[in-house]
């Protein structure tokens, strides 16, 4: 029992990471028995791993078509999702740094210090673990801030998820980091302007990080 559930994590990871890195590009079809040969293990595992991705809004299934990997987001839908994080995402942040306790803040510590361990993990494989870490450290943020109807409405966006496809480089997550620990500094001064605009440089960044990714 415990052997299958960790076949599936594993089958899911490995099918995540090839997503996240764009071994399997937006929009390109994934068909279930190349996943079998590359991944050696059996059509079950595999097709769970897939209903999973599916209900994170990475991978489509399309009636007589079968999975395929989500489009890349448009650029329109980009500058719609960086909207809608920096009205609401900075002044979360300020929030939280006033209900920050030492417990909630030695958590959020520990998340953010996971991102940072480059380890022996290939690039690619620390590429899609980072995206999922920074999905967890900007809920846990949002977690504390206590307002579950805005948590619930950034997650349900899958925003890291999204934003991490439309481009595969260090500097995404290497200058994420820096701006990560500007964040955990303003919540351990208890300051909630700081905070705020932390948070909101972290944002403002990140677009222009990404925006290049349309130009080509
Ligand atoms: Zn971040």
């Amino acid at each position: 029992m415990h052997r299958a559930a960790s076949l599936a994590e594993e089958v899911y990871e490995a099918i995540f990471a090839r997503l996240m890195a764009l071994n399997i590009p937006p929009g390109a079809r994934i068909t279930v028995d190349t996943l079998v040969r590359e991944l050696a293990v059996s059509q079950t595992p595999i097709r769970e791993a897939l209903g999973r991705l599916e209900g994170e809004g990475l991978v489509v299934k399309t009636h007589l078509v079968g999975y395929s990997a989500a489009p890349q987001i448009t650029r329109r839908r980009f500058e719609e999702l960086y909207e809608l994080r920096l009205l609401l995402e900075p002044e979360m942040s300020g929030r939280a740094a006033v209900t920050m306790t030492e417990a909630a803040l030695a958590e959020l510590t520990a998340a953010a210090g996971v991102m940072s361990r480059s380890g022996g993990a290939d690039e690619r494989a620390r590429y899609s673990q980072f995206a999922r870490q920074d999905a967890l450290f900007h809920d846990q943020i949002l977690e504390i801030a206590g307002n579950e109807l805005i948590r619930e409405t950034l997650a349900h966006q899958h925003t890291h998820f999204h934003i991490f496809r439309l481009m595969f480089h260090s500097r995404v997550t290497e200058e994420a980091l820096d701006e990560h620990e500007a964040i955990l500094a303003a919540f351990a001064a208890h300051d909630p302007d700081l905070a705020r605009q932390a948070m909101r440089t972290h944002i403002e960044r990140s677009r222009d990080r990404l925006l290049p990714a349309f130009d080509s």
